[in-house]
């Protein structure tokens, strides 16, 4: 398989964004060293761009990313890709409205992650974003499909984008990949926030209809209105 001709222009600029996402994820802190990884589907073609595996953040470049099949076969890139390829194209395989996956081991969310204890909803921008609580997937090892399945059965219904993945870390999603880092992004926020509070005592989880009611608002009615 090849990248169809009339994509290329496409998977030119998915591999410059998501080589520009990647900085996102050292900016905010969520990486250490070479762990870490963004990749966008290309709209169209059951392939994705992704990260390679084990280059340096300040030596990515758009051309170093490597394009992918949704089995996790490398179509175009000098570099072997990232080596959670399969879970992100499982993620794909599986979700069709997911167009990014990012994943992380950004530090407050993996220590819930290592307790295996979901983030409970207790400030209203965990409503906002989140929609309720941050879900604990299961534990499964790297290698095979159980990190992808884990992922999709966990995610699959839940209004969270983010999953933290028993004794392991975040994994995001979003409609493109731009959403999935800004989701893990928000996910680290709050685990932080909420980490903080925990520590000062039990917390309260917010009722359910002010959670729907937040969530609602959020995600139809906040932000800029698109102008005609
Ligand atoms: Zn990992």
């Amino acid at each position: 398989m090849t990248i169809p001709a009339e994509l290329l222009d496409t998977v030119a600029k998915l591999r410059a964004e998501v080589c520009l996402l990647h900085s996102e994820l050292t900016r905010w802190g969520l990486v250490t060293w070479t762990s870490g990884n963004v990749s966008a589907r290309v709209p169209g073609a059951d392939l994705m761009v992704i990260k390679p595996s084990g280059l340096s953040y300040e030596d990515l470049t758009p051309e170093s990313m490597v394009v992918c099949d949704l089995d996790g076969n490398v179509i175009d890139g000098e570099h072997a890709p990232s080596s959670d390829t399969d879970s992100h194209a499982y993620v794909y395989r599986a979700m069709p409205e997911v167009g990014g996956v990012v994943h992380t081991h950004s530090p407050y969310a993996t220590a819930w992650a290592a307790r295996g204890e979901e983030i409970p909803c207790v400030i209203t921008a965990m409503a906002d974003e989140f929609g309720g609580p941050i879900p604990i997937g299961p534990f499964a090892l790297i290698g095979s499909d159980d990190i992808g399945k884990g992922i999709v059965e966990t995610l699959a219904g839940h209004r969270s984008p983010a999953v933290l993945m028993r004794s392991h870390g975040p994994f995001t999603i979003g409609r493109n990949a731009k959403s999935a880092v800004k989701a893990a992004v928000m996910c680290e926020d709050v685990a932080r926030t909420v980490h903080f509070a925990t520590l000062r005592g039990p917390v309260q989880p917010l009722p359910q209809h002010h959670i729907d009611s937040l969530y609602e608002r959020y995600q139809n009615v906040y932000g800029q209105r698109p102008t005609a």
